[in-house]
């Protein structure tokens, strides 16, 4: 036991402390027990299986795909489905293939027998295996097929509330803030969404992305070095080819004052299969490069979707996603926050929450702007900050965004701020004067 305390006063590391007393024939004294006791013991760590770092996640199997895809395309196989070529090319377009998949409501009926729907309709296979055959509310079928409500024009509405092309020094490039542009790259989208702010544009063959236009839209950049920031949009540019589309990054690549490229595209949601390894491979090297991606529902974040959108983020681009406020379709607190945090969980951060613009046709899917800031105060405190949109407003006529809160300061005391919380409560700040 005098060794036991010789070892002590020589502060000799608890474990050799442990390991002294361990070998003494006698137990140790009850101080002496207390002593080791109170010493940390080391930790034991269990063996760590290292999870390989450039293994893409195990993509579960989407049922609801497979079954469609056993019914309606019997005979074709994985490697075509999942083909992204196929699935342009097998885009859903005429009323009786539609027909054949979906029992067709009156208003659906109606608006495609009819002239007058400016948006074409087109969706494609892949989507199309998500929307259940017999639900016309279905929050996705809204998106994407036509009702006759697309013929009305309420107050207000315009086919280009935003007045890009009022803002647009060349064909399909829009100058609206000083330090960026956006370039439409054409006008062809593989699944048409019905409340698209551009739908006087996307689909009608009047942009495309013939080489003389955009050298015109290149140069217009490369002559204005205040534009830091392009963003390349449509249509959407994820459906040029590689070859095309890296002709375009690189072009703009080189110009010196371009500092950030990004691409606004829908693909992660309706064709995820174009995110090919080749195509990731070819974008990582145009860097800095980032995406917006639109997502309105979460029955997109599909397990093909999280692969894609691992793909991407692998690649080291940083993923946004803006939302577009829909009625009926994303218009609630639960469903909004499911798709703020499937969002999330692919490793996209929620950046916008549009208020739906006022193009023609458009009442249908509007809702109030309490709407979207009662949305919004469900969303701020009740999850992650990382997982809280920005609200905007569009700002009709060419204003540019226009954020929008709920009211958090709710007046003032003196020198005290009064604030409200997410639970209402109030709080006072003393704030510098
Ligand atoms: S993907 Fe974008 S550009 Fe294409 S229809 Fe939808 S909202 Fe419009």
């Amino acid at each position: 036991m005098q060794q036991v305390i010789e070892n002590c006063e020589t502060e000799e590391p608890p474990s050799l402390l442990a390991e002294i007393i361990d070998e003494e024939e006698d137990p140790p004294d009850q101080s002496a027990r207390d002593l080791i006791l109170k010493q940390p013991q080391p930790t034991v760590f269990p063996t760590i299986v290292p999870f390989p770092l450039h293994r893409r996640p195990l993509v579960r199997k989407n049922q609801k795909s497979r079954q469609f895809r056993k019914k309606y395309y019997p005979h074709v196989s994985s490697r075509e489905w999942n083909n992204w070529t196929w699935q342009v090319a097998n885009r859903i377009r005429t009323v009786d293939r539609l027909k054949s998949m979906l029992s067709l409501s009156v208003e659906e009926e109606l608006a495609l027998s009819r002239d007058g729907i400016k948006l074409p309709f087109s969706v494609t296979p892949y989507y199309m295996s998500l929307i259940p055959a017999d639900e016309p509310t279905h929050p996705l079928r809204r998106a994407v097929v036509p009702t006759v409500n697309e013929l009305f024009k309420g107050p207000g509405e315009e086919d280009d509330p935003l007045g890009e092309d009022s803002q647009s020094p060349v064909h399909g490039l829009v100058h609206r803030y000083p330090d960026r542009v956006l370039l439409l790259v054409h006008d062809f989208c593989s699944t048409y969404c019905r409340y698209c702010t551009r739908s006087r544009v996307v689909g009608h063959g009047a942009v495309n992305a013939g080489q003389a236009r955009l050298e015109r839209a290149i140069q217009y950049i490369a002559a204005n070095p205040a534009i830091r920031d392009v963003l390349l949009s449509g249509g959407d540019p994820l459906l040029l080819n590689d070859d095309k589309l890296e002709w375009l990054l690189a072009r703009l690549r080189i110009i010196p004052h371009v500092e950030i490229i990004r691409i606004g595209t829908k693909i992660p949601a309706v064709l995820p299969q174009r995110v090919t390894p080749k195509l990731v491979r070819m974008l990582k090297r145009y860097h800095p490069l980032w995406m917006s991606l639109h997502f309105m529902h979460p029955d997109e974040c599909t397990p093909e979707t999280n692969r894609a959108c691992s793909m991407l983020a692998d690649a080291g681009i940083p993923l946004g996603s803006q939302t577009v406020l829909l009625n009926g379709i994303n218009d609630d607190v639960d469903t909004m926050k499911k798709l703020m945090h499937g969002m999330m969980k692919m490793r996209v951060r929620p950046y916008y929450l549009y208020q739906c613009d006022p193009i023609s046709g458009s009442s249908h899917f509007r809702t109030s702007v309490a709407k979207g800031l009662e949305i919004i105060k469900g969303l701020r405190g009740h999850t992650s900050g990382y997982g809280v949109p920005t609200y905007v407003i569009d700002a009709p006529g060419g204003g540019g965004k226009i954020p929008l809160m709920p009211e958090y300061v709710v007046g003032r005391e003196d020198d005290n701020l009064l604030l409200r919380n997410y639970e209402q409560r109030c709080f006072r700040y003393p704030d510098v004067c």
